[in-house]
């Protein structure tokens, strides 16, 4: 058995550690996912819903002491962990309560008047046991809000969420623990790599990954060895084009916060800000002013937190590294504040090109790269020059153009005027393009994305054959021909009338 050191990123502490589920440990969680779930899927929606319902109420009445938690686990300052935590997390389970039943309930749809005399509609069924996988940046939003969608939908949930925050993983098994799920629902897996190794092979019947580009890759890879579905949700290396006609302070501010927000851990952090020529050192000189006065620490009136994870600080130091070795200007920050904790300075970086990793690569951290352009060609063939599309942002007064260049942006997620909140809307389907990965969660789409979609035709004809049944007479080629020109033929038109009684002198 393994077990994972649990570190205070903000100081520096080790403050515990946590148990790794062996393999034997993942079976048997897998044995008990597959026992819960005929009674979950046959318990009604409303049933299910009330769980949630318990649950967000939890997570409001305890909401100072989880933020206490999760703070301490990932360096984030305690707004930031309401807002995007509990807050979001609340959120989503409200869209639930109140739209999964319009979202879920079976879809009466048209048939062809060539399928006279059925009926059709779609039913939503759960898929089975899902296993998530998640990621640090957010690691509690992360891990319940796709934990909630796939037991809303009816199926039950293995969790592993990331080993970098090992205290929110033990907070979620305490809360699902207190709000008495029916046994077997849902679980939680603490561990790391291996763990989820052993999650992949206890065989769930869908998996939904949060993470890297490189770990999805991995798990698709397992994945395939047994036709397991795959959604997978990665990184970003997110542009934002600033026209010189935007409301420049508050695209200023909004770049400022957009990068350094959570101390820039997020999928969809400002990494790339492409600003109009005209503008560029307007821009330039308010970002580095702004940037220069944020307050960094993990105090009540602090700004920017600590980073999560060592590995991720590495990644940062390395990025930055690397562009100044290529000729690019730090205009602020760079350097890591205090030698035992995970702080770093937010940093502005200009004269950067898309030769440098800081331009190409995901830097997950609190650092801004800018560069200027002169045309609105030039802008989005820069902001498109990714292996990545999670989420872009476009400012400008002019409503057309913010059309016009939005049509072309090659991104999952587009914002006007703002940035990152597209995912803050349990309405909008939420996911990437390109390597960002690909399914869609939130929105009716990610609800019924966690279901199988099951065609049902019913039909009400009392005759002993059907149109195209055998035995095949020359007298059906004919009336299918003819239904074939009416039906779809240039200037016909036939009536329900008449295709009720054609079948009729057919089927005599
Ligand atoms: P990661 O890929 O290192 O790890 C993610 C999870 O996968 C962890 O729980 C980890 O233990 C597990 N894992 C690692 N190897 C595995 C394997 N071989 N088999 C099964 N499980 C395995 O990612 P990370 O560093 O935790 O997260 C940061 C990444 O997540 C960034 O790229 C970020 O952009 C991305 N992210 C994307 C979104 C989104 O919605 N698109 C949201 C948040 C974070």
């Amino acid at each position: 058995m393994g077990y994972i050191d649990i570190l205070n990123p903000s100081t520096g502490e080790m403050i515990g550690s946590m148990e790794e589920k062996t393999k034997e440990e993942v079976t048997l969680a897998m044995e008990q996912a597959r026992a819960a779930f005929p009674s979950w899927k046959e318990l009604s929606l409303s049933k299910r819903l009330d769980y949630m319902k318990q649950l967000r109420e939890y997570l409001v009445e305890h909401a100072d002491e989880l933020v206490e938690k999760i703070a301490s686990d990932t360096g984030k300052v305690h707004i930031e962990a309401l807002m995007s935590e509990i807050f979001a997390t609340v959120d989503f389970i409200r869209y639930y309560e109140k739209n999964a039943d319009s979202i879920l309930k079976p879809k009466k749809v048209p048939t062809p008047l060539v399928l006279y005399g059925r009926h059709s509609e779609v039913q939503y069924r759960p898929i089975g046991v899902v296993a998530i996988i998640s990621p640090w940046n957010n690691p509690f939003q992360l891990s319940l809000v796709p934990a909630i969608t796939a037991l809303t939908a009816g199926n039950t949930v293995l969790l592993k969420p990331s080993e970098i925050t090992p205290l929110t993983s033990l907070l979620i098994e305490e809360i699902l623990t207190t709000v008495s799920f029916p046994e077997g629902v849902v679980q939680v897996l603490h561990g790391g790599k291996k763990t989820g190794k052993h999650l992949i092979q206890s065989r769930p019947d869908k998996i939904f990954f949060t993470g890297s580009v490189a770990t999805g890759k991995k798990i698709m890879a397992a994945a395939a060895e047994h036709l397991i579905p795959v959604h997978l949700e990665l990184g970003g290396k997110d542009p934002m084009i600033i026209f010189a006609d935007a409301d420049l302070e508050r695209a200023a501010n909004a770049a400022v916060w957009g990068a350094f927000t959570n101390a820039g851990q997020s999928c969809m952090s400002v990494e790339r800000l492409y600003v109009e020529f005209s503008v560029y050192g307007a821009v330039i000189s308010r970002l580095k002013e702004k940037a220069e006065q944020l307050r960094i620490g993990n105090g009540a009136n602090d700004d920017v937190g600590s980073m999560t994870s060592p590995r991720q600080f590495k990644v940062v130091q390395e990025h930055i590294a690397d562009a100044v070795s290529k000729g690019a200007t730090l205009l602020c920050g760079g350097k890591q504040l205090h030698d035992d904790t995970l702080h770093f300075e937010p940093t502005v970086l200009v004269d950067v090109n898309h030769s440098m990793k800081i331009m190409q690569e995901e830097t997950l951290g609190p650092v801004i790269a800018i560069m200027p352009f002169s045309s609105e060609e030039e802008a989005v063939r820069l902001a498109n020059d990714s292996v990545y599309g999670l989420n872009c942002s476009i400012w400008t007064r002019d409503t057309k153009k913010a059309e016009r260049i939005s049509r072309q942006m090659e991104y999952g997620n587009i914002c006007i005027n703002d940035v990152m909140i597209n995912a803050a809307n349990p309405h909008l389907p939420f996911g990437g393009i390109k390597q960002s990965g690909f399914g869609r969660y939130h929105g009716p789409e990610g609800l019924l994305s966690f279901c199988h979609s099951v065609s049902v035709t019913h039909s009400k004809n009392s005759r002993a054959k059907d149109l195209n049944w055998y035995p095949y007479e020359q007298d059906q080629l004919e009336a299918i021909r003819k239904i074939l020109h009416t039906l779809h033929g240039k200037n016909k038109k036939i009536s329900p009338k008449e295709i009720k009684e054609l079948y009729e002198k057919l089927m005599k």
